[in-house]
């Protein structure tokens, strides 16, 4: 049985209580960027295409996690699932998501398992066909979700990024994000947002570059992030750690579960949702525990 999640409707169901106020300490794991092909086609310039590395990183992930005691309340990838595009590359990319899906079929039933899309699983210009692509092996491309009393979000990233081909459902999306920020809002609820992009790598100011949003854009929604409940965002996309804090509001950049385009090393992050605090730490495949204390 599989224990990956499929959003519909831009919502997921998969905790059985639906209580909105935290009662006891959690924990989750998130990665990020397993980018399946990323290590072969990026890093070792090789023109075949390839990813046997990837899958043992994964399959590698998957049995530490599947040990974690206390069970993680679920585990989040935040996209680059694969690094073939959707649009041009498609033969390879049905492989390699057929190859992904295979490694975390073998995950803990008990474990929800939630995918979020990143530039290269819609593409770095989505389009209609791209995200509906995205969307039939996956599910929604964003979505909410209620898990011990912390509302949590995932968004899809790249509207904020290129919407110029999606200018529609970018404004869904948006329409989307107010309403959620809002409900969050006047239910008092603490609020985690998941993303592929980060809005910033180590400082709000900083300019912008490839890895992250727009600072124009960056600064509305920050604003409506502190202001809505928001404790902590979580994203990859940069293949290193990195992070920074708005107005302290942390965001926290982890880096690829594949291919390193830093010193770090494969890896995930332990998030513990404590009653006044979030609490991450980062370890490498070598280094992530299998006892959490909470
Ligand atoms: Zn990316």
């Amino acid at each position: 049985m599989s224990s990956r999640i499929v959003a519909k409707d831009h919502k997921i169901d998969c905790f059985k209580t639906a209580d909105t106020k935290w009662k006891r300490p959690f924990y989750f794991v998130q990665g990020a960027d397993l980018q399946m092909g990323m290590i072969q086609s990026y890093l070792e310039k090789n023109p075949v295409p390839g990813w046997k590395k990837e899958i043992e990183l994964g399959e590698r992930a998957v049995a530490i996690v599947n040990q974690m005691r206390p069970r993680p309340k679920f585990f989040v990838i935040c996209g680059d699932l694969c690094d073939a595009f959707p649009d041009g590359q498609q033969e390879i990319r049905q492989k390699q998501e057929a190859d992904f899906k295979k490694i975390f079929e073998k995950l803990d039933p008990e474990i929800p398992f939630i995918c979020l899309s990143g530039n290269h699983d819609v593409g770095n210009r989505p389009t209609a066909k791209t995200i509906n692509l995205y969307k039939s092996s996956f599910g929604d491309d964003y979505f909410s979700f209620l898990c011990d009393g912390v509302q949590f979000l995932a968004l899809n990233s790249q509207y904020f990024e290129d919407a110029s081909e999606v200018p529609d459902l970018a404004q869904e999306h948006e329409k989307w994000l107010n309403e959620e920020l809002e409900c969050a809002k006047q239910a008092g609820s603490r609020v985690i947002v998941f993303q592929h992009i980060p809005w910033f790598l180590n400082d709000p100011d900083e300019e912008s570059n490839y890895f992250t949003i727009k600072p124009n854009i960056r600064k509305v929604w920050l604003e409506k992030f502190r202001n809505s409940g928001v404790v902590h965002v979580f994203a990859g996309h940069l293949h290193r750690n990195a992070g920074g804090s708005y107005k302290g509001m942390p965001v926290t950049v982890t880096t690829a579960m594949g291919a390193q385009l830093g010193d770090d090393m494969p890896g995930l992050r332990i998030v513990r949702v404590l009653e006044n605090k979030v609490e991450q730490n980062f370890y490498s495949l070598n280094n992530l525990p299998t006892t959490i204390d909470l």
